[in-house]
């Protein structure tokens, strides 16, 4: 991808998530974009800061870590860790990311908050629900989301902000919003349980849900794909 490309992609998905936002009547600032760079160049991701783009979502530790190496110069730049997070990997997260999407089990969070550094401040944890049922394996169900929520919310080194989920791939949007009206069902009632937890954050909308998942109240648009092109050479 050529610098040219890329400084067009990211303005065509900052106005779509403008436009998509005007559309559902709600504020220009309601929601921001996380650019998903898993799989492209630490060169890419540079390029992309240097348009203005801060928030960056990684789903491979070992690959984060090797970028990340490479743009500690980077002055502000947030990193997002998105994919399936297994107990061995937790140390180099919690060491060195700013916040965690992923988290779906108790055991995982409980060792993140161990090893969250002192220096640096509370890990901002999400936690992925599964919205689609038997179609998709990974996620907290909503039947073991308020417990889950109560022992994150009991840790000090985490700060629960919110829900994440990755809804079974649909085609029109009212089949599409659905499992997405479910995920902010269940923040709001996860906010009606916990008044004083900080629960601002609903982590969905991809490249081909964007404008469902804004419809829906979407505070984080996690865009891959529509920012970066496509994966073609990954080495996952
Ligand atoms: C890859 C990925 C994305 C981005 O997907 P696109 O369809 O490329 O926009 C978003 N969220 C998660 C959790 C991902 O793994």
């Amino acid at each position: 991808m050529t610098d040219t490309m890329l400084s067009e992609s990211l303005a065509s998905a900052r106005r779509r998530l403008a436009d998509a936002l005007a559309a559902a009547g709600r504020p220009a600032d309601a929601a921001r974009l996380l650019a998903v760079s898993k799989t492209k160049p630490a060169s890419l991701i540079r390029q992309a800061w240097e348009l203005g783009q801060r928030e960056f979502g990684e789903n491979y530790v070992q690959e984060a870590l090797e970028k990340q190496a490479e743009l500690a110069d980077l002055d502000g730049i947030i990193w997002h860790f998105i994919g399936p997070l297994q107990a061995n990997k937790t140390r180099a997260v919690a060491e060195h990311f700013g916040w965690v999407h992923s988290i779906e089990r108790e055991k995982i969070a409980r060792r993140l908050n161990d090893q969250r550094p002192d220096t640096l401040e509370p890990l901002q944890v999400c936690l992925q629900v599964n919205v689609s049922g038997e179609a998709s394996k990974s996620g907290v169900s909503l039947d073991e989301l308020e417990s889950l929520a109560e022992a994150v919310l009991s840790l000090p080194r985490l700060r629960l902000r919110g829900l994440m989920a990755i809804p079974a791939p649909a085609e029109d949007m009212a089949s599409q919003r659905e499992p997405l009206g479910k995920l902010r069902h269940a923040l709001e009632t996860l906010r009606q349980r916990f008044p004083q937890a900080p629960l601002d954050t609903l982590s969905m909308g991809m490249s081909d849900d964007l404008e469902a998942a804004v419809l829906e109240g979407a505070t984080l648009v996690r865009l891959g794909t529509a920012i970066f092109g496509t994966r073609e050479n990954s080495r996952h």
